[in-house]
């Protein structure tokens, strides 16, 4: 056999070769075809092969591909930053383009560090995340993401920077339940904020709906009304990870509009060009740019690929798709009617414990006993298992691994906004046989 050149994710692993997409498929060079259920790492929110994208990829690349930032600015960066503008609830947002979703949250939390220093306080450089978090796998970004996972062979080099308890009502961490708890994971906000002195910390992130750590899990009631008031009375900006939540991914533009609160910093990526091109943006809302344009005027940060205008051109695209196409309110209308699907199927099958989500970022979390939530021993690989088997039959479908408190096994489903409810229905029957294969191989598994 000849040797690899490609480092892949998993070097021992085989990777078919995709040849083309379509719409909600993919199909790779020995023909077979996947149903993407998982829009790639929720990111391909339109679906493949959408020629109005490609038509704007030529267009652009016809006048041109690239331009220096610290040079020039272009057409496409100014128009996508207005338009972003104009979507994001309050209108009133600057953007700073990049081309992940981890340096969209690094830039969020080094604008919101700068925007204190800028202001003399320099003590106010700290972030506060949750335990069950992903902002990302850059340094910066991991050290505010609890993804256990991930962080742990880079631990001795991130910055330990504190953590509170997340909105998980399913195995709520603190062991209460909704209302009774009188929203008990917000004040560990509070709590944590009086410990380390808010004289030290510039902001809180957040993901609106949680997605990689944990699947698709959305607060209760009241939960951001809450964490907003804690960070306005303590003077700490709060910082939206909408990577995966925004761009009409939940059935609203962003993830936060569900909860009406105005987040002071957003990031996105993913959705933003819905795979078609690497773009992401952090949004920075006018009253945190204030003291840095009336100070030193300079963001410092920045990649040599910031405002791409051919990267700009594609997402100006996508978003004219999700315009044209109505796809927020497609993700609302075919979220409810899968997330319909999935709970009939729940009712069927014992291993499936909750099925959660807004729109089209759906989750299921699997459980050994569902009478008493029990989760799966690691050791098992249950979600591994599903995803392979539902790789094998054609279906794609994304791990969400939760790893602290005591979050079990889970899957996220977040196919593009496009599919059509006969494509839904082959899904959850794509789904529902791949659960019960699962379910009855590690029925009576010895895990003493
Ligand atoms: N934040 C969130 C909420 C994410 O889901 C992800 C990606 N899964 C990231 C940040 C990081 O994005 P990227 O992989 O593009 O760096």
């Amino acid at each position: 056999m000849e040797r690899e050149h490609l480092i892949k994710p998993v070097l021992d692993h085989y990777y078919p070769t995709i040849e083309y997409g379509k719409g909600v498929f993919l199909y790779d060079d020995q023909g077979k075809a996947y149903l993407d259920a998982s829009s790639g790492a929720v990111t391909v929110s339109i679906g493949h092969g959408a020629q109005e994208i490609i038509d704007a990829m030529l267009e652009q690349a016809n006048k041109v591909s690239f331009v220096y930032r610290s040079q020039f600015t272009s057409e496409p960066a100014e128009k996508l930053a207005k338009k972003l503008s104009d979507l994001a609830p309050g209108h009133d947002y600057w953007a700073f383009f990049v081309n992940s979703g981890s340096e969209a949250t690094e830039t969020a939390m080094k604008v919101a560090i700068q925007h204190w220093q800028e202001k003399g306080r320099l003590g106010k450089n700290r972030v506060i995340s949750r335990r069950m978090s992903y902002h990302g796998i850059t340094m910066g970004a991991l050290s505010m993401s609890g993804h256990v996972l991930r962080r742990r062979r880079f631990i001795p080099l991130l910055e330990d920077f504190p953590v509170v308890v997340p909105p998980y009502c399913y195995r709520c961490p603190l062991n209460k339940t909704y209302p009774e708890c009188k929203l008990a994971c917000a004040d560990d906000l509070d709590t944590a904020i009086k410990r380390i002195g808010a004289e030290h910390i510039a902001a809180f992130i957040a993901e609106p709906i949680i997605g990689a750590a944990g699947g698709a899990v959305v607060p209760p009631e009241g939960y951001y009304k809450k964490i907003k008031e804690i960070c306005e009375r303590h003077e700490i900006l709060f910082i939206a990870d909408e990577v995966m939540t925004g761009i009409a991914r939940t059935g609203a533009m962003f993830g936060m509009e569900h909860f009406d609160v105005e987040p002071d910093l957003m990031a996105l990526g993913k959705g933003m060009s819905a795979g078609y091109t690497p773009m992401a943006a952090a949004l920075v809302k006018d009253h945190v740019m204030e003291p840095i344009l009336q100070g030193s005027k300079s963001i410092m940060s920045g990649h040599t690929y910031s405002a791409n205008p051919q990267s700009a051109a594609v997402s100006l695209a996508v978003l004219d798709y999700i315009d044209k196409h109505q796809l927020v309110l497609a993700a609302e209308e075919k979220g409810s009617y899968l997330l319909a699907r999935l709970r009939q199927m729940a009712e069927q099958i014992e291993m499936i414990g909750d099925v959660r989500g807004i729109g089209l970022l759906l989750a299921m979390e699997f459980v050994s006993d569902r009478s008493n939530k029990l989760t799966f021993p690691p050791g098992l690989g249950v979600t591994s298992r599903v995803i392979e088997r539902a790789f094998q039959k054609g279906l794609l479908v994304y791990p969400a691994a939760g790893g602290v408190d005591g979050a079990g096994d889970a899957i996220i489903v977040a196919p593009p906004l496009t599919i059509t409810e006969e494509e839904i229905d082959l899904l959850v029957s794509m789904l529902e046989e791949t659960v019960r294969e699962v379910m009855q191989e590690v029925t009576g598994y010895e895990w003493g």
